[in-house]
């Protein structure tokens, strides 16, 4: 069993604190994607959990194991490294034998053999006798992965692995990657600044933002429930829609609207002064004509096509610029400088800690 647990794991860096007090507990054969903007503590943290850094505070243990004072060596750990690392003098066969010749008592057929299935599973086997110069980035990738896999360890990290591959080869690779984990179940921590990568790939996202972590959840859980306005604004694509708003009674006000509150909306507002509302851009409808609740008028100042839908940006009047998106189905046809209604529906609202 290879549960990966981190325990208020905090680094410093002299006066940088660079991760603050990281606590998670990653399951047995669990996919944790850890996600944040850059300088967020991303690849400070997979380095303590490889050994590459020490810890200033906290622990983190493998199992019931602490892993303070293990060299990155004796832990049964692999990473693989954006930058694949591969050996250029070396064969690909010989890149990835290499790691278990030097640490193991395997015999040579037993690696032989381990190297081989390794390279079927990642559809290498016609590259085995080529040098990495020899090599397209997607398959130095795959070797790099592959150097990983045979060497069958109870975790994997991943530090930005897709990165340098391009959009196509990129996509191909997050749904292959995602099927090789669940074949071999080995826990894994991938790090992404990416949160489409994030949303696809992870069984669970924990977002990272100033060493801080935000929110720890499924992929649906985060999109749906995000904890903070923070999480709410990096998660999803275009981003959430925020405005500031101040409480009077039974509704906010904003500069731009009022918005009447339910009484379970006004529950969670009591006590602010200020709040922000956040509504997804998918959740913005466009509609022609209401009943004028959660409605306001607004003038389209660009469509931005997508294929089977459009980024419509709104603004609340025609000399201003636009505050706003919805994403509207591809067969709507709106047009730049076209008056339309949006609505906000209530059950669609975020309502956060107002930003100080
Ligand atoms: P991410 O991977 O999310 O981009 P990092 O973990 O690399 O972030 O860095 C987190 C913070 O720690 C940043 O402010 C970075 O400048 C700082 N940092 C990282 N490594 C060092 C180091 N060796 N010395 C000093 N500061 C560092």
């Amino acid at each position: 069993m290879a549960r990966l647990t981190l325990d208020s794991v905090t680094k410093r860096f002299d006066d940088v604190v660079a991760v603050d007090g990281v606590s998670v507990d990653i399951e047995d054969g669990e996919f944790l994607v850890l996600v944040g903007p850059s300088g967020c503590g991303k690849s400070t943290t997979l380095r303590m959990i490889a050994g590459l850094e020490s810890i200033s505070e906290g622990d983190i243990r493998l199992g019931q194991t602490s892993l303070s004072g293990k060299r990155p060596k004796e832990r049964d750990i692999a990473m693989v490294f954006q930058s694949y690392a591969l050996y250029p003098h070396m064969t690909v066969r010989e890149n990835m034998s290499f790691g278990l010749e030097e640490s193991t008592d395997l015999d040579d057929d037993t690696i032989r053999q381990k190297v081989e299935d390794a390279a079927s599973m990642l559809d290498i086997d016609d590259l085995l006798g080529r040098k990495p110069d020899e090599l397209s980035g997607g398959q130095q990738q795959r070797v790099a992965l592959g150097r990983a896999i045979v060497r069958d360890p109870e975790v994997f990290l991943m530090d930005e692995p897709l990165s340098n591959l391009d959009a196509k080869l990129r996509a191909q690779m997050r749904t292959e990657l995602q099927r090789i984990q669940e074949n071999l179940d080995t826990t894994t921590v991938y790090v992404t600044h990416d949160q489409t990568e994030a949303m696809t790939m992870g069984d669970r996202i924990a977002i990272l933002d100033g060493g801080h972590l935000q929110q720890v959840g499924t992929p649906l859980e985060v999109y749906h429930k995000p904890a903070n306005r923070f999480v709410a604004g990096f998660i999803g694509e275009p981003s959430m829609n925020f405005f500031e708003m101040e409480v009077q009674g039974d509704r906010l006000v904003g500069d731009d609207f009022a918005y009447p509150l339910s009484e379970e909306s006004r529950a969670a507002v009591e006590g602010s002064s200020h709040v922000t509302l956040g509504i997804r851009p998918e959740d913005v409808e466009v509609v022609e004509e209401g009943d004028g609740r959660h409605e306001f008028e607004t003038v389209v100042d660009v469509v931005e096509p997508m294929g089977n839908e459009n980024n419509v940006y709104l603004a609340f009047s025609p000399e201003r610029e636009h505050s706003f998106v919805a994403t509207v189905g591809g067969m709507r046809s709106v047009e730049s400088g076209q008056p339309v209604v949006a609505r906000f529906p209530e059950s669609a609202i975020h309502l956060f800690d107002a930003e100080t």
